[in-house]
């Protein structure tokens, strides 16, 4: 249903190529870092031309990781239109799909750090992310990932923000990623299952059993008639053509 695609090269180039391969939905992936250690939030940044789509996305990604790791969400409902004073919209504009810069935690912050070196912590953060592209692209497609600070042909060996405990934000943003391209490629949907599907359970028959006795049993139904039970109602429809 999904395939995703990591972009590299300059963060302009990464959107073009992300254009021509008709991408449905691009993300690029950071973690945010200050001097003070207590600071430690959840935001995501969309363009100043950013589409509803890619809004309310974004609002939903920065809440499901509040919620999730019990941590506050800033901008405005979740998200920071244009970034922060401009910076991080040159990161999404030029996309014709909706896009998101996702900067779910304070890698400055030791707790949040933690959270990020865990790979539970990672496995966490890389599902909200597949969950909120299956929320919002539930169709499938192409997705374009984008790993922020790595693989920019401008300044090479960028790696971002110092995780406290060691490593660097972008390294960690591409193992959450990797995880999340995981699950994506690996989802399948739910489909509506039969109500009864014991392979014990003939496909004609229908018995009520009262403490381990039978007292009403119906042996014509047809495979394809239609057998509902309605929990809230307690009746057990038998609809045959
Ligand atoms: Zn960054």
């Amino acid at each position: 249903m999904y395939d995703v695609r990591f972009y590299k090269g300059n963060y302009k180039w990464r959107q073009i190529q992300a254009n021509r391969d008709k991408c449905i939905a691009y993300i690029e992936h950071h973690f945010n870092a200050t001097g003070n250690t207590t600071t430690g939030y959840s935001v995501v940044i969309v363009g100043y031309n950013s589409s509803g789509t890619s809004k309310a996305w974004g609002r939903w990604y920065a809440n499901h990781i509040g919620q999730e790791f019990r941590i506050p969400v800033a901008g405005k409902g979740g998200i920071l239109i244009g970034g922060f004073n401009g910076r991080g919209n040159g990161n999404v504009k030029h996309t014709n799909m909706p896009a998101i810069l996702l900067e779910p935690m304070f890698v400055s912050n030791p707790l949040q750090a933690k959270i990020v070196r865990s790979e539970e912590g990672q496995f966490r953060l890389a599902k909200v992310l597949a969950d909120s592209i299956i929320e919002f692209f539930p169709k499938g497609g192409k997705i374009a990932f984008s790993v922020g600070h790595k693989y920019k042909t401008s300044r090479p060996r960028d790696r971002g923000a110092s995780v406290n405990g060691g490593g660097s934000e972008a390294d960690y943003a591409e193992i959450v990623m990797e995880k999340a391209k995981y699950i994506l490629e690996n989802y399948e949907p739910v489909v509506n299952k039969p109500i009864i599907e014991d392979e014990d359970i003939i496909d004609n028959e229908v018995r009520i059993i009262k403490n381990g006795k039978e007292i009403w049993s119906n042996t014509d139904l047809d495979e394809d008639d239609e057998i509902v039970w309605d929990e809230e109602n307690r009746t057990l429809y038998l609809n045959t053509e």
